[in-house]
Formats: structure tokens, sequence, C-alpha cells
């Protein structure tokens, strides 16, 4: 399978590694588990946002853009990487964050911080409120005789999901080359843009795997409409003859914990805990960590079938970690 038709911009370090978690699979039994290790992607220590940003950047500079505007929340790892990816092709970037400023820059801040961000800060409840104060500062920049692109929060556009397309693909060569059957995908939805994109890339690739996402934010129902929607843009943008509704959507939303997005939970810090000793791999709090705590339980439950191959994406999102988890020394 040849590469996607579309323009792109080369921002990430890819491929990134298929590797056997030999010691979990053992622990946990019964299913072979795999990471692909998409935190290992590079712009300021990685994440799953680098390959939707090589489509988007590249459209951006198609169009001329001279300023990139995005938003996310305060341990955006989204904003982290747009903001280390228009340092390294010389664009301005404004980054639109949802929530109070606080006190100390921790985290994804913090590298925000270093690449000395222009960060803004938007105390509201909903991104359809910063969407409206992108649109004014758009107009603003535009009389000033600048050329402003917006990207929408995590990147999750069918031209966004687009890097996840690819990903499939990456990921089926590289399990052609290691005899390896893919049976389940399972990933950390927060936005959809990921899960969209895997989902158009298995059936680009004819596979049968099936994409598995855990929701570390909105319902199931919410998440199976965003995401076909998203993985029906980029099919129109693929030009590709494919059909994915709803119900072909598979997303648990019973992970996202007590407290909900963006707050550690007592099952994902378990699971991060348990991946760092059994792996040496590190989760992060508001993501990867919920995820695997999901693949843990569905194991556990018997969701999977005995012996399968189970595809773990590994999205990133250590930054957070600093911010959120801290331990005592005894
Ligand atoms: C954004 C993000 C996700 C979720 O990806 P979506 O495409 O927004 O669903 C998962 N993990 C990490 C670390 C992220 O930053």
């Amino acid at each position: 399978m040849t590469g996607l038709n579309l323009p792109r911009v080369k921002l990430c370090q890819l491929p990134t590694d298929l590797d056997p978690a030999s010691n979990l699979s053992k622990k946990l039994g019964d299913v072979n588990i795999y990471f692909k290790r998409d935190d290992n992607t590079g712009l300021a220590i990685g994440g799953n946002k680098g390959r939707k940003l090589e489509f988007l950047l590249a459209n951006a500079l198609k169009k001329e853009a001279d300023v990139i505007i995005t938003t996310g929340s305060i341990q955006s790892n989204h904003t982290r990487m747009t903001c280390a990816a228009c340092r390294k092709l010389g664009l301005d970037v404004i980054l639109m964050l949802k929530g109070k400023k606080p006190a100390q820059f921790q985290g994804n801040l913090l590298l925000e911080k270093l690449m000395n961000a222009d960060m803004r800060f938007f105390d509201v409840s909903s991104y359809n409120e910063i969407g409206a104060e992108a649109d004014r500062l758009m107009e603003e920049l535009r009389a000033k005789g600048k050329n402003p692109y917006f990207i929408p929060v995590g990147g999750s556009i069918g031209l966004g999901a687009c890097g996840y397309v690819d990903c499939a693909l990456e990921l089926f060569s590289q399990a052609d080359s290691q005899n390896l059957r893919i049976d389940y995908i399972v990933n950390a939805v927060g936005s959809g843009g990921t899960s969209a994109g895997l989902e158009v890339g298995v059936r680009l690739a004819k596979r049968d795997a099936k994409v598995v996402g855990i929701s570390v934010d909105s319902e199931k129902s919410v998440f199976k409409q965003d995401i076909s929607r998203i993985a029906q843009d980029s099919i129109s943008l693929l030009g590709a003859d494919l059909e994915i509704l709803p119900d072909d959507i598979t997303v648990f939303d019973e992970y996202i914990g007590e407290s909900g997005y963006g707050k550690p939970s007592r099952q994902g810090v378990e699971a991060i805990k348990f991946t760092a000793e059994t792996e040496g791999i590190i989760l992060d709090p508001v993501y990867s960590g919920k995820a695997m705590a999901g693949l843990i339980d569905l194991v556990k439950k018997g969701f999977f079938k005995k012996g399968s191959n189970i595809i773990f994406i590994h999205t990133g999102g250590t930054p957070a970690l600093f911010d959120m988890l801290v331990e005592n020394s005894d």
C-alpha cells in the first residue's frame, strides 16, 4: 500500500516502533499485547498529534498561512505539539487554552513556555465560546494583513485524521513483516480523530482488525457520531469508496474515571504503575493510562478472543504526568 495522495510536511520521526509487550501479556494471560509507540513521534516529547499536524500544516502552508491558531485544555498535548511544529516550520502560533491561568506552569504548559508560546487563557465552559473568540481573533489578524489558519481542538477533522489512516497502513506493513495478524487496535479517545483515521485505514487496507476506542471524555453515543462523521470527511478527502456509520464504531465509556476528563482516575493510575513496573513504559494520566485501564479490564472480562493479538496505540501525553502525579519518597 503506498502513501496517501495528499500534501504532507515531515514533522515526525516515523515509522514508530511496534513492540511486543511480553511481560504485560504474560501477566494478563489469554492475549498478546503489542505497543505502537506513537509516544515517540518527536515534536517536543511526542504523541499522536504529530501525525495529524503533518497533514494539517501542509494544508496551512499550501494556503500560505503565516499564523496558526489552535485550542485545547490547560494540559493539552495538541497545543504543545502544534507549537513545536510551528517553531520548526517558522510559523507564528497562538494557543487558546481553555481554563484558568495557573500560578505555576508545569507539564505541557512548561514546555509551551520554554518555546515562548503566545498562550491565551479562556476560563469558559465550552470550546464553542473559544471558537467565537477565535473568529474574532482571525478577523483582527486579517485586518493587520496576516493570514491566519485555525486548527480545531485535537486537530480532529477529516484532514487531521488522515494522519491515523497513514498510521494504520504503517502498522499493517510492520505487522506483515513480523508475520503478525492484528485482531484489535485499542486507543484512547479524546476528540475522535485518531479513532476515525484508524477506522478508515483498517478498511483501506482491507483488514478485519477491530478498532476499540476507550473514551476519556464523552459518552460513547457522542463519540460514535463524532468518529463516523470525521471518518466520512477523511474518506471524501481521500476519494475512497467507503461508508462508516456510528454503529460500526466500538467505544467504551466506562473508564473516564470518577472526576472526568483531565483528572487522573484510580484505575488509570494503577494501570500506569502496572505498565511501568512490567514493561518500563510510561503512560499518562489523562489518556493512555485510562485506555490501558480499559484494555486490562476488558481482558479480564473476556471481551477479547482468547489468543488474539491486540495493538495498544501509545498516544503519548507523558508531560501531564509531572503536573498531576506526586509520589512520596517512601
Ligand atoms: C489527544 C490525545 C488523545 C486522543 O486522541 P483524539 O484523536 O483526540 O481522540 C489520546 N492520547 C493523547 C496523549 C492525546 O494527547
